[in-house]
């Protein structure tokens, strides 16, 4: 089968096309860098079958960046059939810099034109023919988007036969180095001599690794810059044959992206606005008072607006069935309040959960099944999985929003803002990407932060990537908030959602700024991103990538939830002795003797020794986190059925926290602490292993110890202050010691044995 290479710019929709032609359903984002790694798939658009491989975007074949170090190697070692050079029609010459240098290579190669549909529109005119005899390659016009063109590619790559290398920067004083250099690379049984060649007068580091070639470049450069010479050459080429191919008035549709910019990436109010941005994001997702009628209502009267129940509708639900569905069915939009549309879903799915358990606990009991086959379905089986997949709406709308910022291009811009401010902290906007994506998964984030060139700017963001609370952790928080707002009469759930979610990011850029000032120090290196254009997000792509979380979220449920549920069911249900549990003396099980254990280790977060006989459930719950974030609120579940006979719990798992903090009689301050100590300690399993494969050599130890350390040292915090509030001096001076001791440390004045890392 042949192999056909996608090479091509950043967002020049190489993963577009990559899917388009394979059938996959890579991420797509209108930011550069989103692919990372290679990548691939079977197209069967031609005649026959063929292999695609979907490299990371580039810019050159300079070995400045890991992704041009993986692209150069595939091209040049495993030799593909050809290169499908994907170049973005809307910014020509740009994109054709890669194709000069990609035409030097012995492999044939193929232009494909993208975005063709933009340059119709933007006025343009792009004469195809011409551009194919300036290059001397095929060039297919295409748009990935539309899928056009993309036949005619495939099967003009297909009938592509050998290609002699050529090059573009044959003018003038150059020529003479260049073919002494080839013969050089010839003679050394080099393929594609020409392309090292012309890499040895850019005075490329590989290249001059090589044995005698240091002195092939002094004696063939002298004195001269040929680096700057030969890029001179390519752009000289491009210009000169383009004037011929390229007709238009671009520049006024390019102002209308500009005028946008000079307000999205102002100075002054463009960090104002990223945080707007983000409050609306999460107003949407979480918010039970959308439009603030009625805090505007209380304000102005004095009495919240009424709800359902106060008008005498029984919205009850304590035995799974609505006794009047109609008044149900109204009140997951509105109760009191209008609910964001997160709100309406999560209450939708919560409806038709509430009939689905009903139903199951009411065939498992005309079944006739025995005591314990009832409480395992009931409790351990449907109770962990509804509670867990009812936040799946919440999780999708905060997925949706992100990536519909992402497509339309705003996330490069928030990452251009930011570089300003976390130039300060040691890391560049390069780190911005990998950190937001962390609020959906943060296996995918830490997989991003390849683009990332400072193994020590890699390692401190790996390890603060989960402190960005992501979509198994959300239960954990809504659950827990809404627990607190019903027990301790506080106003809104939205308020601590979100100032949850924020403490965590505040904790994330602490622990950054300290460890890039001991043990992960180093340069920030320069951020040099394009801005792409801004884009409608395409709502196949939208779709694809909810479909794919979905999938992943509920087949988590069913697989390592559900087992996880059946197992603490089990162990909260047994005796050391194998015998059922059937008279509520949950003390006596094999759970609550290794949870009473591990117990007192939680005494200064809160929710340790202090909650007495049957405070363990907590410590319990947060270790089955370790498992799967999700598994928190499933445990609370089980659990919670042991504290209430016959307990109920609907409404997305709020019901099991009531339960669990009033019968333990948890502090609020602990409640935050618990929800702070699950959202920095250890992240899940998966997360582990990919944190273990991304980090540099020999980090991983030290950052399972950071996100011990930092969870214990955030939940004592947040648990002292909270109840005794002046504890917050205490911490000031403790913080305010550190500090100083790091910055005097820092200037040689003070030997601190334990700060001494690796330093530069
Ligand atoms: P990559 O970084 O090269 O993999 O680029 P992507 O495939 O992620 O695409 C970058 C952006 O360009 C996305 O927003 C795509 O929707 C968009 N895009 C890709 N191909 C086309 C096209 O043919 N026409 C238009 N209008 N947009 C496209
Ligand atoms: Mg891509």
């Amino acid at each position: 089968m042949k192999t056909f290479a996608l090479a091509g710019n950043p967002n020049s929709g190489k993963t577009t096309l990559f899917n388009a032609l394979t059938g996959a359903t890579a991420h797509v984002g209108n930011w550069p860098g989103v692919t990372v790694d290679k990548r691939e798939g079977v197209c069967k658009t031609g005649a026959e079958k063929v292999a695609i491989v979907d490299l990371p975007g580039i810019y050159s074949l300079s070995p400045y960046t890991p992704e041009e170090v993986i692209s150069r190697n595939f091209i040049l070692r495993e030799k593909p059939s050809g290169i499908i050079n994907i170049v973005d029609a809307t910014n020509l010459e740009r994109n054709l810099y890669l194709t000069t240098q990609l035409l030097e290579c012995d492999v044939p190669v193929i232009v494909a034109l993208n975005m063709m549909d933009e340059v119709g529109k933007s006025g343009d005119e792009i004469d195809v023919n011409a551009l194919e005899r300036a290059l001397g390659v095929p060039v297919v016009a295409i748009s990935a988007l539309r899928k056009t063109g993309l036949k005619e590619l495939m099967s003009r790559a297909a009938a592509m036969g050998a290609r002699r290398s050529g090059t573009t920067v044959l003018g003038g004083e150059l020529a003479g180095g260049i073919e002494r250099a080839r013969k050089f690379f010839e003679d050394a049984g080099e393929t594609s001599p020409l392309f090292h060649a012309v890499k040895l007068l850019e005075g490329d580091e590989i290249e001059l690794a090589r044995e005698g070639a240091p002195e092939l470049h002094a004696q063939i450069c002298g004195g001269r810059d040929t680096e700057a010479a030969v890029a001179d050459a390519r752009y000289r080429y491009i210009s000169e044959r383009l004037s011929a191919v390229k007709r238009g008035r671009s520049r006024a549709a390019l102002t209308k992206s500009d005028r946008a910019d000079r307000v999205l990436t102002h100075r002054i109010w463009g960090l104002p606005i990223f945080a707007v941005i983000l409050f609306v994001v999460f107003h949407l997702t979480f918010a039970e008072d959308l439009f603030y009628i009625n805090a505007i209502h209380s304000a102005a009267t004095g009495s919240p607006l009424p709800t359902f129940e106060d008008m005498g509708y029984a919205v009850s639900e304590g035995s799974g069935l609505y006794e009047n569905f109609g008044i149900a069915l109204a009140a997951c939009f509105y109760d009191g309040a209008a609910f964001s549309p997160g709100v309406i879903l999560t209450n939708l799915l919560n409806l038709v959960l509430g009939y689905i358990s009903y139903g199951i606990g009411l065939g498992v009991e005309a079944a006739g099944a025995a005591d314990w086959a009832v409480s395992l379905v009931n409790d351990g089986i449907v109770g962990g999985i509804t509670a867990v997949l009812g936040f799946l709406p919440q999780i999708l709308t905060l997925f949706l929003l992100f990536s519909v910022l992402e497509d339309t291009g705003y996330m490069a811009r928030a990452a251009f803002i930011l570089d300003r401010i976390f130039r300060r902290f040691g890391l560049s906007g390069r780190a911005f990407m990998p950190m937001i994506m962390g609020f959906g998964c943060s296996l995918p984030a830490m997989i991003n932060t390849r683009t990332l060139a400072d193994d020590n700017e890699r390692t401190a963001t790996i390890r603060v990537i989960p402190f960005f609370s992501c979509g198994a952790k959300l239960p954990i928080l809504t659950a827990i908030a809404g627990g607190m707002c019903r027990l301790f009469g506080l106003p809104s759930v939205e308020l601590i959602t979100y100032s949850m979610y924020a403490l965590g990011i505040v904790t994330a850029v602490v622990c950054v700024i300290v460890m890039r000032a001991t043990t992960m120090r180093g340069q920030v290196p320069p951020f040099i991103m394009e801005l792409p254009a801004y884009r409608m997000p395409g709502f196949k792509n939208l779709m694809l990538h909810l479909w794919d979380k979905t999938k992943h979220f509920v087949k988590k449920a069913f697989t390592i939830i559900f087992v996880s549920t059946v197992l603490i069911w089990f162990l909260q249900s047994f005796r050391w002795n194998w015998t059922y549990i059937s008279d509520g003396s949950v003390q006596d099980s094999v759970l609550a003797s290794v949870g009473q254990l591990i117990q007192p280790l939680f005494t200064p977060l809160g929710f340790g020794s202090q909650l007495g006989s049957y405070g363990w459930v907590f410590a319990v719950a947060a270790i089955t986190g370790l498992i799967a974030k999700e598994n928190v609120i499933a445990t609370f579940s089980v659990l919670a059925a042991m504290f209430a006979a016959g307990f109920e719990g609907t409404e997305e798992g709020i019901d099991e926290a009531v339960v669990m903090i009033s019968s333990t009689g948890m502090a609020p301050a602990a409640c935050i602490a618990f929800i702070m100590f699950n959202m920095t300690t250890i992240p899940c399993f998966a997360a582990v292993a990919t944190a273990r494969a991304e980090l540099p050599a020999g980090r991983f130890r030290g950052t399972l110890v950071f996100w011990l350390v930092t969870s214990y040292i955030v939940g004592t915090a947040v648990y002292t202050v909270g109840n005794w509030w002046w504890t917050v001096f205490v911490w000031l001076v403790v913080a305010a010691a550190a500090a100083a001791a790091i910055v005097l440390h820092n200037r040689g004045r003070l030997k601190l044995p334990a700060l001494c890392g690796k330093k530069r």
